[in-house]
């Protein structure tokens, strides 16, 4: 009896945005293969778990997909519990229909868990909504990245019909990004946000236009970095949001009592 494939979103990066689904798959997990991405306080929920990184970081190390689809049907035949831990979500960007596809073909049972992805980290980083009523009714999720022997995409033309847009693996490539907008009927005036380790104590944000966008320097960034553009990205003066860890200082329920209380 073959065990169970769980395509496992970690989310962005924070290891306290993990679903308690995936924290439990992680703890009875015999076998886990992670992405470079995943935060190493996540991969040590997996206690009993031998660990594998198959990890993707562009430019670096990695292991072919066609390798891990392999390794994962492996493994279901031996271990009864596999994770194959994925950055963010495993359903975006992260070729989870390939290994799918062999799970499927080798008959092998699996289940997906889905992560926060690192376009609603990085809105959630700068308290800015994709959506906004009257503003961003649309929001296009790209990348302008072509795998070997792909077919070009349509991305900037998607993105340029959409209200707002998240551009994911684009950072390396900013100047063709805005010169693919623009040509697509893109305004040159379009704000852009592009946050960098959302979630994580070390993130930050550059706000700049679709013109400016080409200044960006890919070595400005050294962590994984998402462009987020639309009306609504525009730089603000003022912002009351708190970390995360600010608000645990002050347990929600015991504040709510206050102000019942008035
Ligand atoms: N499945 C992942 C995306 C994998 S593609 C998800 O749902 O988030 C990898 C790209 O995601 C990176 O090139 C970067 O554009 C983005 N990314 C991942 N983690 C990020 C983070 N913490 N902050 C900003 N962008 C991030």
């Amino acid at each position: 009896m073959n065990g169970i494939v769980y395509l496992v979103g970690a989310g962005p990066g924070a290891p306290d945005l993990l679903t308690l689904r995936a924290a439990k798959l992680l703890e009875k997990a015999d076998i886990v293969f992670h992405d470079a991405l995943v935060h190493p306080d996540t991969i040590a929920l997996a206690a009993r778990a031998e660990k594998i990184a198959v990890g993707k970081r562009c430019g670096k190390h990695s292991t072919a997909q066609k390798f891990i689809n392999k390794r994962l049907i492996d493994a279901a035949r031996r271990y009864e519990t596999v994770v194959r831990l994925k950055g963010g979500d495993p359903m975006l960007f992260g070729r989870a229909q390939e290994e799918i596809a062999a799970l499927e073909a080798a008959g092998i049972r699996y289940e997906v868990v889905p992560g926060i992805t690192a376009a609603l980290a990085a809105s959630a980083e700068l308290g800015t909504s994709m959506t906004q009523r009257g503003v961003a009714r649309s929001v296009a999720f790209v990348t302008p990245r072509v795998g070997e022997g792909e077919n070009a995409s349509e991305w900037a033309r998607s993105l340029a019909n959409a209200d707002a847009g998240a551009i994911y693996m684009g950072a390396g490539q900013a100047e063709a990004i805005a010169v693919a907008l623009v040509a697509a009927g893109k305004s040159a005036s379009t704000p852009v946000a592009i946050v960098e380790n959302a979630s994580l104590p070390e993130t930050r944000t550059i706000f700049t236009t679709l013109a400016g966008l080409p200044r960006l320097a890919a070595d400005q960034l050294t962590g994984p970095a998402i462009i987020l553009i639309g009306p609504q990205f525009r730089a603000r003066e003022q912002s009351l949001r708190t970390s995360a860890v600010e608000e645990d200082a002050a347990p929600a329920p015991c504040r709510r009592a206050q102000s019942t209380l008035g």
